[in-house]
């Protein structure tokens, strides 16, 4: 069960957190803005939004910015960007370095009350004194000492490491994160929001409950590794005597074959192993997008993986499951050639229409008419030099007639080929009386109307799912991943918008890839249409 929320606050404090809220719940979602929105996030903002939404309640969005040497302006638009796209609307945006004046009061109060002081330990010996459970040599000195100290900080008279404000907690406390934890540190790096306005910045602990206390958040929800920060949050709040949300930990979500970190995303990135921070491969929100993920998708995964404390790894058909169930209703069907090889029609020239269904069960739909021509591509993977195996239903010399779909049946009569000894062109004659039955209908494309799209076929970036663990992550990625491939599609389907998907009929759904520009049309296979039960 979940653990107590370890809190309660006295009435007072109760009736001015109800007097802002109105007893709605409120919710936050705090990314620090140093990398890209993942799959976990998505979790994480499911969780957040979604409570709120269900319950009548509010969440912010906030930029959790305490750390300027690794945030950035570009990660600050993007976590919006997909926190919109995948369908929440946070009541307020903020950050935390908007709230740096009241923390910097708060220090201030701490200090006067002899609850923190200023320590020229060094890193080192922080660590040390910590472990150890020693006091650090500066902890007892006068307060008045401190309050000037901690303004030098504020003035930048000190180098970075020259001092910290610590906390003046419990040295002796069983738990770690109460043995005098830092509060202020000195970072003359330039902040993406605040520019240079500070040099001492406040920590991720001594941050977080304070502004979610402010922001008069009713459930902290975080993933587990802050379980044992839970005490020094409510300690800090109870020394300020200011209100103490519920804080509960969920596990951290984790999908095999992918990495969350975003960290070793920013690597991938960096080295250019990727295609960006929303290469198709990676379960970056953006790679999702790219890859042709819907937000109903994901948050339905997010949904079936639940919230839970147990650590666990999710196997990624469960989210590719919940893809292909979205995509099968909303996309229309196409056809689409990924490996094109030609078919000349001899008994018969010209050019007909052919009328589609756009969905095979929902005739919302509609139908659209395609253009049948004597020349069209089939894919390669229809086609047998010989045909000598009783499970090839596909094209091959002989008597037997093939169905195209939507039109009519073929009987392969002989094919050529080209220098280099592939099979350059089928010759066929066409039935459009369909006079026998075909045991299939393969797929074809107008050689004179067809579009050329490039379609990127992917398999999983990772090799191993030991990549999440081990440091030396870099060692696992599969540098066949990724497959380029020149197919022809049907006329029409080169006017998707980027995100958008189609079905290829047989051969699973593809995504319009913002690589797309005119005259070169890039599509990505989101996914094949049935799980391979190989894997
Ligand atoms: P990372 O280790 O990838 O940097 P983080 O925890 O530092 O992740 P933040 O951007 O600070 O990421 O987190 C924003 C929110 O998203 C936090 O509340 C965090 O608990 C949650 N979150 C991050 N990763 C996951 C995950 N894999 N599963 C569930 N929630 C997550
Ligand atoms: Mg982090
Ligand atoms: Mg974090």
């Amino acid at each position: 069960g979940r653990p107590v929320a370890g809190y309660s606050n006295d009435d007072a404090l109760k009736a001015k957190h109800v007097a802002v809220t109105g007893g709605k719940p409120y919710f936050r979602f705090p990314p620090e803005p140093n990398g890209f929105l993942h799959i976990g996030h998505a979790k994480s903002m499911n969780l957040n939004f979604g409570s709120a939404l269900a319950h009548g309640g509010k969440c912010y969005l906030r930029y959790d910015d305490t750390n300027p040497e690794s945030e950035e302006q570009i990660y600050i638009d993007a976590i919006e960007e997909m926190a919109r796209w995948m369908g929440w609307s946070p009541d307020w945006v903020t950050y935390s370095s908007d709230y740096f004046d009241e923390l910097y009061e708060f220090a201030i109060r701490l200090i006067k009350d002899g609850k923190a002081y200023v320590d020229h330990s060094t890193g080192e010996e922080v660590k040390k004194q910590r472990e150890e459970r020693v006091d650090s040599p500066y902890r007892n000195r006068p307060i008045e000492e401190s309050l000037l100290l901690f303004e030098h900080m504020r003035q930048g008279r000190y180098e970075e490491g020259a001092a910290t404000l610590r906390l003046k907690m419990d040295m002796q406390s069983d738990n770690p994160n109460m043995r005098d934890i830092i509060a202020y540190r000195i970072k003359y790096n330039e902040h993406p929001h605040i520019k240079d306005k500070w040099c001492v910045y406040p920590s991720y602990d001594y941050t977080h409950c304070l502004i979610d206390s402010l922001e008069n958040i009713d459930y902290s929800l975080c993933t587990l590794e802050f379980e044992t920060r839970r005490e020094s949050y409510f300690w800090l709040l109870e020394q300020l005597e200011m209100w103490r949300p519920h804080v509960w930990e969920f596990s951290r979500l984790n999908v095999t074959g992918s990495l969350l970190s975003k960290r070793k995303i920013n690597v991938l990135v960096k080295k250019g192993i990727v295609r960006g921070f929303d290469d198709p491969r990676l379960l970056t929100l953006a790679g999702m997008r790219r890859r042709g993920y819907t937000p109903r998708a994901i948050n339905k995964f997010c949904d079936l993986v639940g919230i839970t404390r147990n650590m666990n790894v999710i196997q990624i058909n469960m989210l590719e499951n919940s893809l292909r169930e979205d995509l099968d209703e909303i996309t229309a069907r196409r056809l689409l050639i990924m490996d094109p090889v030609k078919v000349v029609i001899d008994n018969w020239k010209g050019e007909k229409d052919v009328e589609c269904p756009n969905h095979p069960r929902n005739t919302e739909f509609g139908n659209r008419i395609v253009k049948f021509t004597d020349t069209f591509y089939i894919d390669r993977s229809d086609f047998h030099e010989e045909d000598n195996n009783s499970k090839f239903y596909g094209v091959a010399p002989g008597p037997r007639a093939v169905g195209l779909k939507y039109s009519g049946n073929i009987v392969c009569k002989s094919f050529e080929r080209d220098a280099a000894g592939n099979v350059s062109v089928i010759h066929a004659d066409i039935d459009f009386e369909r006079a026998v039955k075909p045991k299939t209908n393969i797929s074809w494309v107008s050689a004179v109307h067809g579009v050329p799209v490039e379609l990127r076929h992917y398999t999983y970036l990772l090799k191993d799912d030991k990549a999440a663990t081990d440091p030396d992550f870099l060692k696992y990625i599969d540098e066949k991943s990724e497959e380029v491939l020149r197919g022809v599609v049907e006329p029409g389907v080169e006017q998707l918008k980027v995100f958008e998907s189609i079905q290829a009929e047989r051969f699973g759904y593809y995504v319009a890839d913002s690589d797309s520009k005119p005259g070169k049309f890039v599509m990505n296979r989101v996914i094949s249409l049935k799980e391979d039960k190989e894997k």
